[in-house]
């Protein structure tokens, strides 16, 4: 059972009702000296000058440890690790100075004068009230109050015979007793306003805690809205171009503004044919963008051989890497493991950052499909091309939907921005992450890698 926590709380109350008792002890060591001085003129007519000196001295000096704890305590800002060492200190100060100030029943005690022994009564008893009231907050001071002046109380009256003492001893019996009730009243209400203000503090913390968290929230669920607004927006942008199209020539075949040419009906047509279809792959691909945000898609899992997968989407990708004059290649390491992956999935990863290898790379350059297994275990497989690269502030963006580089405005070809946010998106349902690296004018290196967990470990023979 840990209950570090709650003697933590303890130690902490203890220091903070330690402090109140202490605060309210501060004047106490310039005062005391004062008290004393008054005190010896009154009982120089009883007292010889040398005991009353030697009581002063003993006060005067009594009180400095007490006065030293208290200030240095003060000064320290203890933590509660510290409380058992304070207590210790301050309890111990405490007393010497509470024996030094009760010392006055032996040292100005003057036998057979009722004057003088009900003046030392007097003192006692408001002693032992006003300091049960000072320190009343920490329990080892109380104590150290009632055991020392309630001792010196009850007896001094005992030093003399007759029952007018006797009767004393008894009431200051019953007085002390009252005093310890009174003691633990306020001892308990302190207890109860120190706990009271810690609920508070930790009540404020939490408070505070809980608005940041449901700042964070808040923040984070705008972006959200903001994000799908601009998703709308470009998606409706994208859709209207190729709608655009197909209403014009559409529009113009339908007004027989050609009746005659049926060279520009056909060219028209191919026009038609090639904007829907552009509006059907764009429509299937924000499908399954959807689907894999919404965490709805399916992983429909199997042992994939990556480098047969790897060589099959090249080999489709040849024709349009060769017209585009870039050289294609394949590097997959031999050790390479089965995957335990979605075959689809993997694949449309690869067409996806192929087809953006070879449409960002010019004429002379090349591109590599590689496939490696790393040191950790981890399948590593990508696309690396000596292409025109992607800025560094546009490398966040690229991932995001429709989210494009500021060069594809020379691309013929000029994609929707949704090939690598799927990709991405199809990469994090198999566990996996995804890693970009690029320079303009260089080339881009992107990577996938799936976890250790997807390889299967049967060694593949050489290639
Ligand atoms: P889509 O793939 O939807 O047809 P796209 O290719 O423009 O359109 P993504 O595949 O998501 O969209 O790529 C986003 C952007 O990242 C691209 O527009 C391009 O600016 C940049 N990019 C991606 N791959 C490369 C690359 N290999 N070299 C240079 N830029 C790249
Ligand atoms: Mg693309």
């Amino acid at each position: 059972m840990n209950d570090a926590p709650q003697r933590l709380r303890a130690d902490k109350l203890r220091l903070d009702q330690l402090q109140l008792a202490l605060r309210n002890l501060g004047p106490n060591h310039v005062l005391m000296p004062v008290f004393t001085a008054i005190i010896c003129v009154m009982f120089y007519r009883w007292v010889p000058v040398a005991r009353l000196e030697v009581w002063f001295a003993l006060v005067t000096l009594g009180v400095i440890p007490i006065g030293l704890i208290s200030h240095r305590f003060r000064k320290s800002v203890p933590d509660a690790s510290q409380a058992p060492m304070w207590m210790f200190r301050a309890t111990l100060a405490y007393l010497i100075f509470a024996c030094c100030w009760a010392s006055m029943a032996i040292f100005l005690w003057a036998p057979h004068d009722d004057l003088n022994h009900l003046l030392i009564i007097l003192l006692l008893a408001c002693t032992i009230a006003g300091n049960g009231a000072l320190v009343g907050a920490s329990r080892p001071l109380a104590i150290v109050v009632f055991t020392v002046y309630g001792t010196a109380q009850s007896l001094v009256p005992l030093r003399e015979s007759g029952i007018i003492y006797s009767g004393i001893a008894v009431l200051s019996v019953i007085f002390v007793g009252y005093l310890v009730y009174m003691s633990i009243q306020i001892y308990r209400t302190a207890r109860d306003m120190l706990l009271l203000r810690d609920d508070k503090s930790e009540l404020i913390l939490a408070l505070a805690q809980a608005k940041t968290e449901s700042d964070v929230a808040r923040e984070r669920a705008e972006a959200a809205s903001r994000a799908k607004s601009q998703f709308l927006a470009n998606m409706s942008h994208e859709l209207r171009t190729p709608l655009n199209a197909i209403l014009g020539f559409s529009e113009l075949i339908s007004s027989k503004a050609f009746a005659e040419n049926l060279e520009k009906h056909y060219e028209y047509a191919v026009l038609i044919h090639g904007s829907g279809q552009h509006l059907l792959t764009l429509i299937n691909d924000v499908l399954d963008l959807a689907k894999i945000e919404a965490g709805g898609f399916e992983l429909r899992e199997s042992e994939v051989d990556l480098k047969m997968l790897i060589e099959d989407v090249a080999q489709m990708m040849s024709a349009r890497a060769s017209s585009g004059g870039c050289l294609l290649t394949t590097d997959v390491a031999r050790n390479l493991p089965k995957v335990v992956a979605d075959e689809r999935a993997l694949k449309q990863i690869l067409i996806n950052l192929l087809s953006n290898a070879v449409k960002f790379t010019q004429g002379g350059g090349w591109v590599r499909a590689f496939a490696r297994l790393e040191a950790d275990g981890e399948i590593a497989f990508g696309v690396a091309d000596s292409g025109i690269g992607i800025a560094l502030e546009d490398q966040m963006r690229v991932f995001q939907s429709f989210g494009q580089g500021r060069h594809d405005v020379a691309i013929s070809d000029k994609g929707t921005g949704l090939g690598l946010p799927i990709a991405k998106g199809l990469v994090e349902a198999h566990g996996g992450t995804m890693g970009l690296e690029s320079e303009i004018g260089q080339g881009t290196c992107v990577t996938v890698f799936l976890p250790a967990s997807r390889a299967r470990r049967k060694l593949r023979v050489a290639s």
